[in-house]
């Protein structure tokens, strides 16, 4: 096991870690972000942002993205491949955090920007067929598909906006929707009505994805007629909301019942000296790729403030 201390420690490479980096490093804090399981986060998922202010024809997430991570290196920020998997926050002068479960890091100021997931239904068809036509990323696996029919689970931005990308590469999609009626925003649910080739199944549960070594089929259920059917759909999509990466923090971090960090009103700051939380960890309201980037300046501003209050810095 080694070790190192370190004076600032910033865990996640979404908008909310790179900002919190860029404003860390320019106050000299030196600070070091680990990037996580999935280095530049969820945004690293999406195609096309197109309200994120500066970019006014818009900007392939990955690309913007890479944007983030080049001007936090540009400061000095010493970014670093590696997951968080435990920490220990008991001494409020020195907090711990394992990085891989054999790298231990001393720091008195923690800036959490872990970010959310996406989430399953919880079959286990859904499991069993994960990676083999079973996908969370229209955008990472809608390529597999071209041409072929694919059915998409959930009625949000991200369902509609994923069954509008699949639309343009595949013969058919369906859209899987349990209620009458899509919680999308108007321009997302206008988009999806309208395009010949998106059929929208409303109040359908999904119960069995069909399939051995790839998907083959879909078993829905209609549960108002409580009548099944299936779907020859060959690409099965799950786009049904996020949960926040905090598990680890568990124990510590005060947190609502979702797993949100709770931080306290008109700051960054947890029940904990020294830890600061920004992003889509401690956001299940606007969760935006610029509501992130804010907080992730606000926990470097607290952090920098809060080491100065106690002489580190
Ligand atoms: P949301 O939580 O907004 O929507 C989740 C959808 O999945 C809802 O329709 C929900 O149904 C459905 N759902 C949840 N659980 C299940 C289940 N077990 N079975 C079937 N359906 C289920 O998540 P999103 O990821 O779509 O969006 C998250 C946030 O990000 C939102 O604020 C959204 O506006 C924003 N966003 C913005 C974008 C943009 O501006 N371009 C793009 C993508 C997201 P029900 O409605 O019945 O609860």
């Amino acid at each position: 096991m080694s070790s190192e201390k370190l004076s600032c420690l910033i865990i996640g490479s979404g908008p909310a870690g790179y900002t919190a980096a860029v404003y860390a490093a320019r106050a000299g804090l030196k600070p070091v972000l680990y990037t996580g399981g999935q280095p530049g986060g969820q945004l690293t998922i999406t195609t096309e942002v197109e309200n994120y202010p500066g970019y006014p024809e818009g900007v392939q997430g990955p690309q913007m993205m890479m944007d983030f991570e080049q001007q936090a290196r540009r400061f000095g920020t010493d970014i670093r491949y590696g997951l968080a998997t435990k920490v220990d926050f008991s001494d409020p002068t020195n907090h711990k955090v394992w990085i891989d479960d054999q790298h231990l890091i001393e720091t008195p100021a923690v800036i959490i920007a872990t970010g959310a997931s996406a989430k399953w239904l919880g079959l286990e068809s859904e499991q069993r067929l994960n990676g083999y036509g079973v996908s969370a990323c229209a955008v990472c696996d809608g390529f597999f598909f071209r041409n072929q029919e694919v059915a998409i689970v959930g009625g949000g931005d991200t369902a509609c906006e994923e069954a509008s990308y699949l639309s343009k590469l595949c013969k058919k999609v369906y859209m899987l929707v349990r209620r009458e009626e899509l919680r999308a925003s108007q321009i997302m649910q206008n988009r999806v009505k309208t395009t010949p080739n998106i059929e929208i199944l409303w109040n359908t549960d999904t119960e069995e994805i069909l399939g051995d070594t790839g998907v083959t089929g879909v078993r829905v259920r209609n549960n108002k007629t409580q009548e099944s059917s299936v779907l020859d759909v060959t690409g099965f999509f799950v786009a049904i909301g996020h949960q926040p990466n905090t598990a680890i923090f568990q124990g510590f971090i005060d947190m609502d019942s979702a797993g949100y960090i709770q931080t306290i009103k008109g700051s960054t700051k947890t029940n904990i000296e020294g830890v600061f939380a920004c992003g889509d960890a401690q956001d299940n309201i606007y969760r935006q790729a610029v509501t992130a980037a804010g907080t992730g300046c606000m926990a470097a501003l607290d952090a920098e403030r809060y080491l100065a209050e106690k002489g580190l810095h």
